[in-house]
């Protein structure tokens, strides 16, 4: 949490984790398009396996099949293990190789090479605008080199000098074509990332403060309630409400009072633990979430921030200096593991703080009420 909160604007200070979920849809996008990329490419591997081996074109249809298993392996291991990076380097080679096979056999009657077009456009959209540039440049040097320096050790088919030049120039053009369109896309998918994780904290936290909103409270109160049931891990809450608040401002004005709230805020979050959570339970009032703390551990929490409150004085102007003071209730989930009855039970002992006199703790329950005196430490 961040705890700067003096100042006039609000401002955002949940410092939470990233997201995921943006990451898993991209990861998820990227395995389904492997994935319907793999069935179309080995379809149509098979195909012409099949085509060149009853043409009696055996050595071609024996690779072509061979990358077509391979395809298949690669698809396969993606879908299932979704190891998808490792799936699209491993795919990219496959087919990297498989275009210098089909440019140095040739094919069939030398058309081979034209499967670099659709090939090329595969490679960019399993590896990405990124990875998928370095394979491409270094198949497109590969398949320079091939076409324009004579190579003794390779028996070359005999292209044209104007097919050469006319393929390579194409490929390159289709291949800017496709590229700008992958960074473009992909420019646009972390746009939309930052703008999904700035409207998830928004939604999460109070406009005044910058600390949990009571929606994000409730997610963590149900996480923490079913921690307990599970785990057996107990937890406190306090709920905070500020003691005659109205009058302040009645007599100061709402950007005192709001002033106030923000300070009272910073004031509670320097005391408090890293992992406890403060929240914005409504207008004045204040959940604290306390994990791994029994009742009385939660009332000593309480006592000292009720006490720390009523010591401080509070400048709101040139002379002026206010006093404030605090009610607060205590609950547990060893004695309420449902969290509408933990907050229920905490509202109710707020309320007779209220009205037993106000600037006091209550955590027990009137029947059990052996409640500590004021200054004590429970
Ligand atoms: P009690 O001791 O019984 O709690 O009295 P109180 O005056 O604090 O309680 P009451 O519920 O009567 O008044 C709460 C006031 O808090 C009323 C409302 O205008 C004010 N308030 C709520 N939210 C804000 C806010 O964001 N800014 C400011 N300045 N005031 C707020
Ligand atoms: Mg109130
Ligand atoms: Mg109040």
């Amino acid at each position: 949490m961040n705890k700067k909160l003096s100042g006039l604007l609000p401002f955002s200070v949940i410092s939470e984790k990233r997201p995921s979920d943006m990451t898993d849809i991209e990861q998820s996008r990227n395995v389904l398009q492997f994935t319907l990329f793999g069935v179309i490419g080995c379809f149509f591997l098979y195909l012409c396996a099949g085509i060149s081996l009853l043409q009696g074109r055996s050595e071609l249809g024996l690779y072509l099949l061979s990358f077509a298993v391979i395809g298949t392996v690669l698809t396969l291991y993606a879908r299932l293990t979704r190891h998808f990076l490792l799936a699209s380097w491993l795919a990219a080679i496959m087919l990297m190789i498989l275009s210098l096979y089909l440019v140095i056999s040739g094919g069939a009657a030398n058309t081979g090479p034209l499967w670099i077009y659709p090939v090329s456009a595969i490679i960019l959209f399993i590896q990405g605008a990124h990875n998928g540039l370095k394979t491409l440049s270094v198949l497109l040097i590969l398949v320079g080199v091939l076409f324009f320096i004579p190579l003794d050790f390779i028996a070359m088919p005999a292209y044209e000098i104007t097919f050469k030049t006319r393929f390579f120039s194409t490929l390159i053009a289709t291949l800017l074509v496709i590229w700008t369109m992958e960074f473009s896309r992909n420019r646009a998918f972390l746009i939309l990332e930052d703008l999904r994780y700035e409207m998830e904290m928004v939604s999460r936290t109070d406009y005044l403060t910058g600390i949990f909103n009571r929606r994000a409270m409730i997610e963590k109160l149900n996480a923490e309630i079913s921690r307990f049931n599970r785990t057996g891990e107990t937890f406190s809450i306090l709920i905070i409400d500020i003691d005659h608040f109205k009058q302040i401002n009645d007599m100061y004005g709402h950007t005192t009072g709001d002033f106030v709230i923000r300070t009272l805020c910073q004031l509670m979050q320097d005391q408090l633990r890293e992992h406890d959570i403060v929240s914005r339970w409504g207008g004045e009032e204040f959940l604290i979430l306390l994990p791994n703390t029994v009742t009385e551990q939660g009332h000593y929490v309480g006592e000292l921030l009720r006490k720390n409150i009523e010591s401080r004085e509070l400048s709101v102007g040139e002379d002026t200096k206010l006093h404030l003071t605090v009610s607060i209730g205590v609950s547990s989930a060893e004695y309420a593991s449902d969290a509408l009855v933990l907050v229920d039970q905490a509202d109710e002992r707020l309320y007779r703080a209220k009205r037993g006199g106000r600037n006091q703790v209550i955590s027990t329950d009137v029947a059990s009420e052996v409640q500590a005196p004021k200054d004590s430490v429970v």
